[in-house]
Protein backbone atom coordinates (compact mmCIF):
# COMPACT_ATOMS: atom_id res chain seq x y z
CA UNK A 1 0.00 0.00 0.00
CA UNK A 2 1.43 3.18 -0.55
CA UNK A 3 2.04 6.07 2.06
CA UNK A 4 -0.80 8.17 1.34
CA UNK A 5 -3.20 5.51 1.28
CA UNK A 6 -1.78 4.14 4.41
CA UNK A 7 -1.91 8.09 6.19
CA UNK A 8 -5.56 7.96 5.10
CA UNK A 9 -6.28 4.81 6.94
CA UNK A 10 -4.48 6.08 10.11
CA UNK A 11 -6.08 9.43 9.68
CA UNK A 12 -9.90 7.81 9.77
CA UNK A 13 -8.68 5.69 13.20
CA UNK A 14 -8.42 9.29 14.21
CA UNK A 15 -4.16 8.33 14.68
CA UNK A 16 -1.95 10.88 15.02
CA UNK A 17 1.03 8.86 15.01
CA UNK A 18 2.76 10.46 11.55
CA UNK A 19 3.02 13.88 13.34
CA UNK A 20 6.84 13.41 14.05
CA UNK A 21 7.86 13.59 17.63
CA UNK A 22 4.10 14.69 18.94
CA UNK A 23 4.40 14.18 22.90
CA UNK A 24 1.02 14.27 23.11
CA UNK A 25 0.49 11.28 20.76
CA UNK A 26 -1.70 8.17 22.45
CA UNK A 27 1.08 5.76 21.65
CA UNK A 28 4.20 4.85 22.06
CA UNK A 29 6.10 1.91 20.44
CA UNK A 30 6.58 -1.03 22.60
CA UNK A 31 9.76 -1.76 24.20
CA UNK A 32 10.19 -4.66 21.44
CA UNK A 33 9.78 -2.10 18.84
CA UNK A 34 12.87 -1.15 19.84
CA UNK A 35 13.55 1.41 22.88
CA UNK A 36 13.60 5.03 22.34
CA UNK A 37 11.50 5.11 19.18
CA UNK A 38 8.68 7.66 18.81
CA UNK A 39 5.39 5.62 17.71
CA UNK A 40 6.30 7.76 13.85
CA UNK A 41 10.00 6.14 14.04
CA UNK A 42 8.07 2.71 14.30
CA UNK A 43 6.12 2.97 11.95
CA UNK A 44 8.75 4.36 9.61
CA UNK A 45 11.28 1.45 10.66
CA UNK A 46 8.58 -0.71 9.01
CA UNK A 47 7.52 1.06 5.84
CA UNK A 48 10.37 -1.16 4.17
CA UNK A 49 9.17 -4.33 5.05
CA UNK A 50 9.28 -6.63 1.76
CA UNK A 51 5.59 -8.03 1.21
CA UNK A 52 4.74 -10.57 2.09
CA UNK A 53 4.24 -12.74 -1.03
CA UNK A 54 5.95 -16.57 -1.13
CA UNK A 55 7.27 -16.25 -4.07
CA UNK A 56 7.14 -19.80 -5.12
CA UNK A 57 5.29 -21.78 -2.14
CA UNK A 58 5.08 -25.76 -2.34
CA UNK A 59 1.68 -26.78 -3.20
CA UNK A 60 0.99 -30.40 -1.38
CA UNK A 61 -0.44 -32.87 -2.79
CA UNK A 62 -4.28 -33.07 -3.61
CA UNK A 63 -6.16 -34.26 -0.13
CA UNK A 64 -7.20 -37.73 -1.13
CA UNK A 65 -7.85 -39.09 2.17
CA UNK A 66 -11.38 -39.45 2.73
CA UNK A 67 -12.66 -37.73 5.58
CA UNK A 68 -14.46 -40.83 7.04
CA UNK A 69 -10.44 -41.81 7.51
CA UNK A 70 -9.49 -38.88 8.92
CA UNK A 71 -10.94 -39.18 12.38
CA UNK A 72 -7.25 -41.10 13.40
CA UNK A 73 -5.66 -38.30 11.78
CA UNK A 74 -3.41 -36.34 14.77
CA UNK A 75 -5.47 -37.13 17.79
CA UNK A 76 -6.22 -33.81 19.90
CA UNK A 77 -3.84 -35.31 22.69
CA UNK A 78 -0.61 -35.95 19.80
CA UNK A 79 -1.80 -32.66 18.25
CA UNK A 80 -0.90 -31.11 21.86
CA UNK A 81 2.80 -32.38 22.62
CA UNK A 82 4.13 -31.67 18.67
CA UNK A 83 6.94 -29.38 18.14
CA UNK A 84 6.58 -26.79 15.02
CA UNK A 85 8.16 -28.77 12.28
CA UNK A 86 5.64 -31.84 12.92
CA UNK A 87 2.63 -29.49 14.03
CA UNK A 88 3.50 -27.49 10.83
CA UNK A 89 3.81 -30.68 8.88
CA UNK A 90 0.66 -32.25 10.12
CA UNK A 91 -1.63 -29.54 9.44
CA UNK A 92 0.10 -29.12 5.78
CA UNK A 93 -1.86 -32.64 4.67
CA UNK A 94 -4.68 -32.15 7.33
CA UNK A 95 -7.66 -33.88 6.50
CA UNK A 96 -9.68 -33.65 9.13
CA UNK A 97 -12.73 -31.58 7.86
CA UNK A 98 -14.61 -30.75 4.65
CA UNK A 99 -12.55 -27.75 4.22
CA UNK A 100 -9.82 -29.90 3.08
CA UNK A 101 -11.87 -30.84 -0.20
CA UNK A 102 -11.49 -26.99 -1.50
CA UNK A 103 -8.59 -25.45 -0.08
CA UNK A 104 -5.64 -24.66 -2.29
CA UNK A 105 -3.36 -25.30 0.33
CA UNK A 106 -3.36 -25.11 4.31
CA UNK A 107 -2.11 -21.70 6.02
CA UNK A 108 -0.76 -22.51 8.77
CA UNK A 109 0.20 -19.29 10.64
CA UNK A 110 3.42 -16.78 10.41
CA UNK A 111 5.72 -14.27 12.19
CA UNK A 112 7.98 -14.65 15.17
CA UNK A 113 7.06 -18.10 16.84
CA UNK A 114 7.84 -16.19 20.21
CA UNK A 115 5.89 -13.20 20.03
CA UNK A 116 4.73 -11.56 22.86
CA UNK A 117 1.42 -10.96 20.46
CA UNK A 118 -1.00 -13.29 18.83
CA UNK A 119 -3.11 -12.03 16.52
CA UNK A 120 -6.09 -14.33 15.46
CA UNK A 121 -7.81 -14.08 12.49
CA UNK A 122 -11.30 -16.20 11.17
CA UNK A 123 -9.67 -18.22 8.29
CA UNK A 124 -7.68 -17.74 5.04
CA UNK A 125 -9.50 -15.96 1.90
CA UNK A 126 -8.16 -16.35 -1.74
CA UNK A 127 -5.05 -14.53 -1.19
CA UNK A 128 -4.26 -16.49 1.65
CA UNK A 129 -5.02 -19.78 0.19
CA UNK A 130 -2.65 -19.14 -3.07
CA UNK A 131 0.19 -17.77 -1.17
CA UNK A 132 0.10 -20.01 1.89
CA UNK A 133 0.44 -16.73 4.14
CA UNK A 134 -2.44 -15.21 6.56
CA UNK A 135 -3.77 -11.80 6.49
CA UNK A 136 -1.68 -10.71 2.70
CA UNK A 137 -4.91 -9.88 1.07
CA UNK A 138 -6.78 -5.94 1.08
CA UNK A 139 -8.19 -7.01 4.72
CA UNK A 140 -4.55 -8.34 5.64
CA UNK A 141 -3.09 -4.76 4.51
CA UNK A 142 -5.40 -2.94 6.53
CA UNK A 143 -4.52 -5.23 9.49
CA UNK A 144 -0.91 -4.31 9.20
CA UNK A 145 -1.57 -1.20 9.22
CA UNK A 146 -3.08 -1.45 12.31
CA UNK A 147 -0.72 -3.02 14.21
CA UNK A 148 1.88 -0.56 12.95
CA UNK A 149 -0.12 2.01 14.14
CA UNK A 150 0.72 0.60 17.73
CA UNK A 151 4.48 0.32 16.46
CA UNK A 152 4.50 -3.24 15.74
CA UNK A 153 5.75 -4.85 12.50
CA UNK A 154 4.35 -7.87 11.04
CA UNK A 155 7.34 -9.65 11.99
CA UNK A 156 7.42 -8.83 15.30
CA UNK A 157 3.62 -10.92 16.22
CA UNK A 158 2.57 -14.57 15.36
CA UNK A 159 -0.58 -14.28 12.88
CA UNK A 160 -2.50 -17.17 12.56
CA UNK A 161 -6.22 -18.43 12.51
CA UNK A 162 -9.03 -20.07 13.76
CA UNK A 163 -9.33 -22.64 10.14
CA UNK A 164 -6.74 -23.21 8.17
CA UNK A 165 -7.79 -23.70 4.95
CA UNK A 166 -9.67 -21.46 3.18
CA UNK A 167 -13.66 -21.88 3.46
CA UNK A 168 -15.41 -21.52 -0.36
CA UNK A 169 -16.35 -18.41 -1.23
CA UNK A 170 -14.91 -16.98 2.12
CA UNK A 171 -18.06 -18.27 3.58
CA UNK A 172 -17.64 -18.08 7.58
CA UNK A 173 -16.00 -21.27 8.92
CA UNK A 174 -18.80 -23.47 10.32
CA UNK A 175 -18.50 -24.48 14.46
CA UNK A 176 -17.54 -28.05 13.44
CA UNK A 177 -14.41 -27.11 11.01
CA UNK A 178 -13.46 -24.37 14.01
CA UNK A 179 -13.93 -27.48 16.32
CA UNK A 180 -11.52 -29.91 14.12
CA UNK A 181 -9.21 -27.13 13.41
CA UNK A 182 -8.78 -25.88 17.34
CA UNK A 183 -6.16 -28.37 18.44
CA UNK A 184 -4.02 -26.99 16.04
CA UNK A 185 -4.25 -23.13 17.45
CA UNK A 186 -4.34 -24.33 20.91
CA UNK A 187 -0.80 -26.09 20.10
CA UNK A 188 0.08 -22.93 18.54
CA UNK A 189 -0.54 -20.64 21.17
CA UNK A 190 1.21 -23.11 24.15
CA UNK A 191 4.29 -23.30 22.00
CA UNK A 192 4.29 -19.30 21.71
CA UNK A 193 3.07 -18.46 24.74
CA UNK A 194 1.85 -15.03 24.31
CA UNK A 195 1.33 -12.14 26.72
CA UNK A 196 -1.62 -11.12 24.46
CA UNK A 197 -3.65 -12.50 22.01
CA UNK A 198 -5.81 -10.51 19.76
CA UNK A 199 -9.29 -11.47 18.03
CA UNK A 200 -9.59 -10.09 14.92
CA UNK A 201 -13.34 -9.92 13.96
CA UNK A 202 -16.52 -12.05 15.28
CA UNK A 203 -15.30 -15.56 14.16
CA UNK A 204 -12.00 -14.97 16.27
CA UNK A 205 -13.82 -14.03 18.84
CA UNK A 206 -16.74 -16.18 19.09
CA UNK A 207 -14.63 -19.13 18.70
CA UNK A 208 -11.77 -18.20 20.58
CA UNK A 209 -13.82 -17.42 23.73
CA UNK A 210 -16.50 -19.88 23.21
CA UNK A 211 -19.03 -17.39 23.32
CA UNK A 212 -22.33 -16.35 20.81
CA UNK A 213 -22.04 -12.82 22.52
CA UNK A 214 -21.78 -9.76 19.33
CA UNK A 215 -17.92 -8.28 18.52
CA UNK A 216 -20.10 -4.72 19.66
CA UNK A 217 -20.70 -6.70 23.50
CA UNK A 218 -16.98 -8.08 23.44
CA UNK A 219 -14.59 -5.37 22.44
CA UNK A 220 -13.96 -2.47 25.27
CA UNK A 221 -12.89 -5.09 27.75
CA UNK A 222 -9.95 -7.62 28.21
CA UNK A 223 -11.13 -11.10 28.73
CA UNK A 224 -8.81 -14.15 29.33
CA UNK A 225 -7.81 -17.75 27.54
CA UNK A 226 -6.03 -20.07 30.01
CA UNK A 227 -5.02 -16.86 31.69
CA UNK A 228 -3.23 -15.58 28.53
CA UNK A 229 -5.68 -11.66 27.97
CA UNK A 230 -7.43 -11.55 24.96
CA UNK A 231 -8.71 -8.34 23.62
CA UNK A 232 -11.25 -8.28 20.72
CA UNK A 233 -11.06 -5.92 17.64
CA UNK A 234 -12.72 -5.62 14.52
CA UNK A 235 -11.89 -7.51 11.36
CA UNK A 236 -10.23 -5.13 8.99
CA UNK A 237 -12.84 -6.18 6.10
CA UNK A 238 -15.26 -5.20 8.44
CA UNK A 239 -13.68 -1.91 8.84
CA UNK A 240 -13.09 -1.79 4.96
CA UNK A 241 -16.87 -1.73 4.86
CA UNK A 242 -17.62 0.91 7.79
CA UNK A 243 -14.77 3.10 8.28
CA UNK A 244 -17.14 4.71 10.63
CA UNK A 245 -15.95 2.16 12.75
CA UNK A 246 -12.16 2.92 12.76
CA UNK A 247 -12.21 5.13 15.45
CA UNK A 248 -13.47 2.20 17.70
CA UNK A 249 -11.24 0.27 16.79
CA UNK A 250 -8.10 2.59 17.20
CA UNK A 251 -9.98 2.61 20.93
CA UNK A 252 -9.55 -1.40 21.12
CA UNK A 253 -5.73 -1.49 19.74
CA UNK A 254 -5.21 0.76 22.72
CA UNK A 255 -6.79 -1.26 24.80
CA UNK A 256 -4.58 -3.88 23.92
CA UNK A 257 -1.64 -2.11 24.05
CA UNK A 258 -2.21 -0.84 27.49
CA UNK A 259 -3.41 -4.15 28.93
CA UNK A 260 0.00 -6.05 26.99
CA UNK A 261 2.03 -3.36 28.89
CA UNK A 262 0.15 -3.93 32.58
CA UNK A 263 1.58 -8.00 31.70
CA UNK A 264 5.08 -6.74 31.52
N1 LIG B 1 -9.11 -12.77 7.06
C1 LIG B 1 -8.79 -13.56 8.11
O1 LIG B 1 -9.52 -13.63 9.09
N2 LIG B 1 -7.65 -14.24 8.06
C2 LIG B 1 -6.82 -14.17 7.04
O2 LIG B 1 -5.78 -14.82 7.07
C3 LIG B 1 -7.16 -13.33 5.94
C4 LIG B 1 -8.31 -12.65 5.98
FE1 LIG C 1 -7.71 -29.71 8.89
FE2 LIG C 1 -8.19 -27.31 9.90
FE3 LIG C 1 -7.98 -27.62 7.28
FE4 LIG C 1 -10.11 -28.57 8.52
S1 LIG C 1 -9.53 -26.40 8.36
S2 LIG C 1 -8.89 -29.65 7.00
S3 LIG C 1 -9.23 -29.22 10.49
S4 LIG C 1 -6.35 -27.93 8.79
Amino acid sequence: MDDAIRLLYLEAMGITVWKPKASNSPVSAPPSAGAGNTPSEAIALHSEDPPYAAPTPPLPPPASISLAASSDYAAPNDVAEMDWDTLEKTVSTCPKCRLCETRTQTVFGSGDKKADWLIVGEGPGQQEDLQGLPFVGPAGQLLTEMLRAIGLGRNEVYIANIVKCRPPNNRDPKPDEADACRPYLDRQIALIRPKIILAVGRIAAQSLLRTEAAVSKLRGRTHTLNQTPVVVVYHPSYLLRSPGEKKKAWLDLQLALNTYREQK
